[in-house]
């Protein structure tokens, strides 16, 4: 059996090599490098497959700044999201000078608690920003109509949930990243779609918002050494979107390869007694960015695996409430219960789309024998 990997990269390329290799040659020999070329075709295919506006930038994190930064915010603005995040969600909002203001997380689904989060409005709320985490979305249609109630802003963090779709309840449905205002993804190389490096999209269904949006990843200009704002530099290479507009092609086939590797993992592992399968929300598909089971001796099971040389991944090990250089938002341990339970019982299987049902069939025999020595 091939050795197990979190997430097989280099296994998914092999099955794509020619198509990304040409590609790549295809770049260096146009010296279209940047904001030309490749950049341009590979956001005309994500805008159409989105059914959005497109606009390529430098990563994840710069997508969520870019996003922030084009609502025209003051400082000391309060954004609501969770603690239960990547810390990037959190770190652009300090570092625009907004204030995050946390709501705890679903036990089970591990998205924002949309019944939880009027009562965190004031009257300084100026955005919703839930996380699809793990691949799952948050409860946008509770969440949209408070924004609108409210007049607030909603941009989602979609980084982990390119491609999932979210239902509403007159049975329409819309991509993940596309329901509120802005949507923010990454192509870090382990997201469902994956760069060979750094790379990032901000959407908006909003003509506007998405000028002002291309505007400031491209130093704020307006025209050619004209610059109506203050800008950063924020850009996807031209050798990143060739490879991520071959990938692009496959990305149903990729969803369904992990989704039927979940769909396995389902099967073997409901019922065992002290794990916790995960939740499927009735609003949303899940793209399965990650399989994160629930267990309370988590640390014990991680172990265990390890020695037969199977990989698993916390997500997150710490919320960022409890992080030492957030302090200074004055929360406490004890203030998101659910938030703090799950990093201490969380815990994510290998999941990427070229696991074999031998390598599988391994991971959950070895689950079994876990739970069996408890016993
Ligand atoms: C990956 C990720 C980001 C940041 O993306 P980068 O491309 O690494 O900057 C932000 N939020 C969430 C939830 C993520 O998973």
């Amino acid at each position: 059996m091939q050795t197990i990997q979190m997430s097989d990269i280099y296994g998914q390329y092999l099955t794509m090599k020619d198509e990304i290799d040409a590609a790549i040659q295809e770049v260096i020999r146009s010296t279209k490098f940047i904001k030309s070329g490749k950049v341009l075709d590979f956001e005309e295919k994500l805008s159409e497959y989105l059914d959005t506006n497109v606009i390529s930038c430098g990563n994840g994190t710069d997508a969520l700044q870019l996003a922030f930064m084009a609502l025209n915010l003051n400082p000391g603005d309060e954004i609501i999201t969770t603690p239960f995040t990547f810390i990037s969600t959190v770190e652009v909002l300090v570092l625009l000078e907004l204030k995050p203001v946390f709501v705890d997380v679903c036990p089970n689904k591990f998205n924002i608690d949309s019944s939880k989060i009027e009562a965190a409005i004031t009257d300084k709320t100026k955005a919703i920003l839930p996380v699809h985490l793990f691949g799952q979305c948050a409860d946008l249609e509770t969440i949209q109509s408070l924004c609108k109630k409210h007049n607030l802003f909603l941009v989602e963090d979609a980084c982990q949930a390119l491609g999932t779709g979210f239902l509403f309840n007159d049975g329409t449905t819309k991509k993940a990243g596309t329901v509120g205002d802005i949507g923010c993804n990454s192509f870090f190389p382990s997201k469902n779609l994956g760069a060979f490096g750094d790379g990032g999209a901000v959407y908006t269904n909003d003509n506007e918002l998405a000028k002002t949006i291309r505007s400031i990843a491209n130093h704020g200009r307006k025209e050619m050494y004209v610059y109506e704002r203050v800008g950063l530099n924020s850009r996807l290479d031209s050798m990143q979107a060739a490879i991520l507009e071959v990938k692009l092609k496959s990305i149903e086939k990729h969803i369904k390869a992990r989704q039927e590797a979940a769909a396995f993992y389902d099967f073997h592992l409901k019922g065992i007694e002290g794990l916790q399968i995960p939740t499927r929300a009735e609003y949303s598909t899940h793209t399965f960015h990650q399989y994160t089971i629930k267990v309370e001796k988590r640390d014990e099971l991680q172990a265990f695996l390890q020695k037969r040389e199977i990989p698993s991944m916390v997500y997150y090990p710490r919320a960022i409430h409890l992080q030492e250089g957030y302090q200074f938002l004055e929360y406490k341990k004890g203030d998101f219960p659910h938030s703090e339970k799950l990093t201490e019982t969380v815990l994510s299987l290998p999941m990427h789309t070229e696991l074999t049902e031998e390598q599988q069939r391994y991971i959950v025999d070895s689950i079994k024998e876990f739970f069996k020595n408890e016993l």
